[in-house]
């Protein structure tokens, strides 16, 4: 079974293992998928923000002057 990444489009492939799967797909692009499968195929498919990245690069960090 092949699942379209929302994020790049890219076809990610799954294996008979996730025939009857709910849970996180990692794409190639790094993002995260949250699938519902049954019986081979996709009944919900959504884009998780991967929460470690968007907390990486803080905007307008100020630091204290250290004298
Ligand atoms: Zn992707």
């Amino acid at each position: 079974m092949r699942i379209n990444c929302l994020a790049c489009g890219h076809k990610v492939e799954l294996d008979d293992a996730y025939d009857d799967f709910e849970g996180l797909v990692k794409c190639l692009c790094g993002t995260m998928l949250e699938i519902r499968t049954e019986e081979g195929k996709l009944k919900a498919i959504k884009m998780v923000e991967p929460l470690a990245r968007a907390a990486a690069k803080p905007k307008g960090m100020q630091r204290p002057a250290t004298p």
